[in-house]
Order: structure tokens, then C-alpha cells, then sequence
């Protein structure tokens, strides 16, 4: 291999105070999962922290904790994979709110806490994944109020996960989100943040904000697959190969699909290169063939994806050309690519 994913560190925290800007006043909860996206956990939360992010976002507990290290009081870290009573402890110990969409995993977290744990209940409002299903919701938060009257738990949130395919189905969930808020508080739960959108819905969409928006995407500069350009947001971060042989037409280049290039991807795009943008021919396991340009030498750079200056396409046009979401390209990214920062 001989390629580096380039990332930006002044352009992402650029696309974050955009972020901000857009959803004020509502907070964003900056969703770091994934290793940032493939971007590199640790230098990312640092450089959100430098630009006022509150929440982060994390999936899994393991992601949570590291995220918290570096956050230390400055901020508050969610996390909402089901997990068992060691994970649960870790994450407790690391003052991390843990997201609840189930009546057993309620249960766990209240016999595992040694105090009052944080916790935000969520309710399926249609996506089917993970959720309290709004039949079985009333009794839910009852049982949530028991538990917080007896010291166990504190309802810190309540929030849900929402496809954000069509308007239409994104105000239906609105709607059973809104009932599933007012049954809590008739249970006597006084949950201080309310969040349902991700990226999308949050952008576009002001009465989807409520207190809490959980923005991965856009932070990254990943635009929506077929959605429009956004107002103040790029791409950070770049993947760069070096050419390791030049043919008579075509240039082989040190990236391939072990690497976690898209195979589909070739004769589907342009890459840039030093003359330009040239087609992408075929993306074989450790190495891709590019279009020749002239005088193109061993060691040139070629961007597979990028901000989009020199001819290269982002991420998201990537997964465009192969019918998947914008991050996909990043998130596929093998961990042994080295990350490499520039603009600390
Ligand atoms: C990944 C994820 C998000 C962020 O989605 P984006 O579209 O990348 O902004 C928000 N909430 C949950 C529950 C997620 O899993």
C-alpha cells in the first residue's frame, strides 16, 4: 500500500461551526462512530472540542470511552449499542449517557448502576431499529419513572432514530415522537434534551432540531447521496495514492480493494491527478489503473476522493457512482491506511 487518507483539520472545523450555525439554537451532538468516520477518533473530537462541540455521539461503548478521555468534563458523550453489565459499568465509570431502546437493557443499567445512571429512552418511531415500540411505551416510562424515583436511573433524554428517505415518513415518526414525549411526562419524567434528527432532517428541517441534533455526515463534508451541495461544508478529508508504475497508457497506483476501494468503482469515475482528471480503469486488489497523462512518473499523487479541486470527485460522488450512501467510501476505508492531519 501506498496511500494516505489526507484529513483536513481546519476544513472540519469549519464544516462543524456551519453545522452549529445552521441548527442554532439547538445543540449539535457531533456522531463519531465509525472511528470518525474513518477520519481518526481522537484528533477529530479534539479539533470539535476547539470549536465548542458539547455532545458527541459514539455508538458503542468502547468508541464512548476513548471519546471521553479526550473530552474529559468539557463535554458529554452518548452512546446507544445494547450492551452487557461490564460494558455497561465501563461506560458509567466514564460518566457516558447510554441510550436505551429496550425494557431489559432499562433493567440491566438500573441493577449495574452504583449511582443514578444517565439515560435516554428512545422510542421506535418507525425505522425498526432498536426502539421501544409505541405500544409498549406507556408502561415503559412508567417503569423509567420507578426507576428514577428509587435513585437508579436519570431520564436525561428522550430521542429516536429516523430514516430521513422521504419528508413524509420523517412527519409520521415526528408525530409518534411527539406523543411518545408527552406520555413521559404524563409518567412524571422531566427529560431535559429532546433529539430525533441526524444530519439531513437536521439541516433542512428547523422543527426536526428540537434541543439536540446528532450530526455525523455533514461534520465530515459528506453530503447526502443525491442531495444537494450545502452552504458552508466540504470535504476534510482526502484519499491520496502515489503511482508505482507507469505503462504506456495507464499508471498503476498504490490502493486497491484490500485497502477498501470499491471494486465496483472501476470505469465508473474520474480520479485527479497532476494533469487533471483522469478514468479510474479497474481497481484490482492492491493497486488501481488510472489513465495515463503525459509525463507521469513513480511517485505522483492521485486523489481517489477529495475536496473536489484537481479533477477528483468527493466520497459521496463516489457512492453516487455505485448506488450507496456518501460515507460509504470513507467508512470502508481499512484502518491500515494511514491518517495523516494537517491544520492542527
Ligand atoms: C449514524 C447516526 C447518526 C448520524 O447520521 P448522519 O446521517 O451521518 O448525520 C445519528 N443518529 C444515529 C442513531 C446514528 O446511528
Amino acid at each position: 500500500m501506498n496511500a494516505e487518507l489526507r484529513v483536513d483539520l481546519a476544513r472540519l472545523r469549519a464544516n462543524i461551526t456551519a453545522v452549529q450555525d445552521r441548527l442554532r439554537p439547538a445543540e449539535l451532538m457531533m456522531v463519531v462512530k465509525d472511528d470518525a468516520y474513518g477520519h481518526g477518533l481522537e484528533p477529530v473530537v479534539d479539533s470539535a472540542l476547539a470549536v465548542g462541540v458539547t455532545w458527541f455521539g459514539a455508538f458503542d461503548v468502547p468508541t464512548a470511552v476513548r471519546t471521553a478521555a479526550v473530552t474529559g468534563s468539557r463535554a458529554r458523550v452518548f452512546a446507544w449499542l445494547t450492551v452487557g453489565e461490564d460494558e455497561i459499568a465501563a461506560a458509567l465509570a466514564a460518566g457516558i449517557e447510554l441510550g436505551v431502546g429496550d425494557a431489559d437493557y432499562l433493567e440491566r443499567i438500573a441493577r449495574v448502576a452504583p449511582a443514578p445512571a444517565a439515560v435516554h429512552l428512545k422510542i421506535d418511531t418507525g425505522l425498526h431499529r432498536n426502539g421501544v415500540r409505541p405500544e409498549a411505551w406507556p408502561a415503559f416510562v412508567q417503569r423509567a419513572a420507578a426507576l428514577e424515583a428509587a435513585g437508579r436511573v436519570r431520564v436525561a433524554g428522550i430521542w429516536s432514530h429516523i430514516a430521513e428517505a422521504s419528508d413524509a415518513e420523517d412527519d409520521v415518526s415526528r408525530a409518534l415522537f411527539d406523543t411518545a414525549v408527552a406520555a413521559a411526562h404524563s409518567a412524571g419524567l422531566a427529560p431535559e434534551v429532546l433529539h430525533l434528527a441526524a444530519s439531513a432532517a437536521g439541516w433542512a428541517r428547523p422543527e426536526f432540531r428540537y434541543d439536540v441534533v446528532r450530526v455525523g455526515a455533514f461534520c465530515y463534508g459528506v453530503r447526502s447521496a443525491g442531495g444537494p451541495d450545502l452552504d458552508g461544508i466540504a470535504p476534510a478529508a482526502a484519499l491520496v495514492a502515489r503511482v508505482e508504475a507507469v505503462g504506456a497508457d495507464s499508471v498503476r497506483i498504490g490502493v486497491g480493494a484490500l485497502d477498501g476501494v470499491p471494486s465496483t468503482l472501476g470505469g465508473r469515475i474520474d480520479v485527479g491527478t497532476p494533469a487533471g482528471a483522469r478514468e479510474l480503469r479497474a481497481v484490482g486488489p492492491v493497486e488501481c489503473v488510472v489513465a495515463s497523462w503525459p509525463g507521469a512518473a513513480v511517485g505522483d499523487e492521485v486523489t481517489i476522493f477529495g475536496p473536489g479541486t484537481a479533477g477528483e470527485g468527493s466520497a459521496t460522488d463516489l457512492g453516487e457512482a455505485i448506488d450507496t450512501v456518501g460515507e460509504e467510501p470513507l467508512l470502508r476505508l481499512s484502518p491500515l491506511i494511514p491518517r495523516a492531519y494537517e491544520n492542527r
